[in-house]
C-alpha cells in the first residue's frame, strides 16, 4: 500500500474530507454542514472530528497510517506559516488554522494552502499536468479560479494573493465585477457569464430554440447554450462564439506572461470538453506569442472534476514532502 493523505476541502456550506492516495484517488470521504456563521474554534473542531471519525469508521490510523492532512481553503493564506489572512466567507483575519489542527491531532503534518492553488497542484502532482514545471489553472464556475505554477512552485505574490487572473481586464469599461474594476476575465468567461449571456440572447430571440431546450429561463445553466446548438441554433452559436471569444482573450494573455506547458480548464463549462477547446487552439495559433516556437503550451481538460478540492488539498502531501 503506497502512501495515504487526507484532504480537508473547506467550503461555506459543506467540510468535506477525504482519505486519498499518491495517484489523486478517494478511498473514503464524509461531510459536514459548515453551518456558518460560527466562531474559530467551532470550524476547527469540526474539521479535527470529521478526520478522527472518517480515520476511525475506515479503520485508518490517524498518526500511523496517515500522517499528512492538507486543508484547502478560500482566501489567502501563507501556506508556511498556515495563517488564512482572511476568508471572506468564514470572516476571519489571520486564523492560524494549522497550528489549531496540530494541537488536536498530534503526530501529523498540516498544511494549509488556498483551494484554486491546491486545483493547480493536484493536476501537476497526479492529473492532466503531471510533472509540469509551469502550469496553469483555470476553474470556469461561479467566477473563474485560477492558480499557476512557476518553476514547479505555486506562484503566491509577497501577500499570498497572486494569480486572481479572473479579475483581469480583459474589456475595459466592460461589465461591472464585484470586486470594483469593470470588464474583469471572470465577467466573461465564468459559467454565470455564459449564464447571463444565454438568458439575454433567448429574450432577444424568442425563436430561437434555446426556448425549446430550456422553457423556463430561471433554470438555464451552462449546458443549455451548447445543446441548442447541437440542434443548429444560430443564436446559440452566437453565444458560443462570442465566449470562446473573449475565453481566447484571456487564455491568450496568461499564456503571454506565463508561458506554461499546460492550461487546465476546470469547472462546469469544460464538461464540453473538444467543443471548448478546439476553437480555443485556433485563437492560440493565431496569436499565442510564441507560436513559432517548438515548445508549445497545450490546453487539457482538468482531471479532478467534483471532488477536485478534497483531492487538491491531499496531494499538499504529496507537494509539500
Ligand atoms: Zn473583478
Amino acid at each position: 500500500m503506497g502512501k495515504l493523505y487526507i484532504g480537508v476541502d473547506l467550503g461555506g456550506t459543506n467540510i468535506v474530507a477525504g482519505v486519498v492516495n499518491e495517484a489523486g484517488e478517494i478511498l473514503c470521504k464524509k461531510s459536514v454542514k459548515t453551518d456558518l456563521p460560527q466562531p474559530e474554534y467551532v470550524i476547527e473542531g469540526k474539521i479535527c472530528n470529521l478526520c478522527k471519525e472518517l480515520c476511525a469508521e475506515n479503520g485508518y490510523k490517524l498518526g500511523e497510517d496517515i500522517t499528512s492532512i492538507g486543508i484547502g481553503t478560500p482566501g489567502n493564506v501563507n501556506s508556511e506559516t498556515g495563517v488564512v489572512g482572511f476568508n471572506v466567507n468564514f470572516g476571519y483575519i489571520d486564523w492560524h488554522l494549522k497550528e489549531k489542527v496540530m494541537e488536536q491531532i498530534p503526530g501529523v503534518e498540516v498544511y494549509i494552502e488556498n483551494d484554486a492553488n491546491s486545483a493547480v497542484i493536484a493536476e501537476v502532482i497526479a492529473g492532466c499536468a503531471k510533472g509540469c514545471e509551469h502550469a496553469v489553472i483555470l476553474t470556469l464556475g461561479t467566477g473563474v479560479g485560477a492558480g499557476v505554477i512557476v518553476d514547479g512552485k505555486v506562484l503566491d505574490g509577497y501577500n499570498q494573493s497572486a494569480a486572481e487572473i479572473g479579475h483581469m481586464v480583459i474589456s475595459a469599461g466592460g461589465r461591472q465585477c464585484n470586486c470594483g474594476r469593470k470588464g474583469c476575465f471572470e465577467r466573461y468567461s465564468s459559467a454565470t457569464a455564459l449564464i447571463q449571456d444565454t438568458k439575454e440572447a433567448m429574450l432577444a430571440n424568442p425563436d430561437s430554440k434555446l426556448w425549446n431546450v430550456c422553457p423556463d429561463i430561471g433554470r438555464v445553466n451552462a449546458k443549455t447554450v451548447f445543446d441548442a446548438n447541437e440542434l443548429g441554433d444560430e443564436t446559440a452559436k452566437q453565444v458560443i462564439d462570442k465566449y470562446i471569444e473573449y475565453l481566447a482573450c484571456g487564455i491568450i494573455n496568461v499564456v503571454n506572461i506565463f508561458q506554461p506547458e499546460v492550461v487546465c480548464l476546470g469547472g462546469g463549462v469544460s464538461n464540453q470538453k473538444e467543443g471548448l477547446i478546439n476553437p480555443i487552439k485556433e485563437y492560440l495559433d493565431n496569436e499565442d506569442y510564441a507560436r513559432h516556437l517548438m515548445k508549445r503550451v497545450t490546453l487539457k481538460i482538468a482531471t479532478f472534476r467534483n471532488d477536485a478540492g478534497v483531492i487538491g488539498a491531499a496531494l499538499l502531501g504529496v507537494y509539500n514532502a
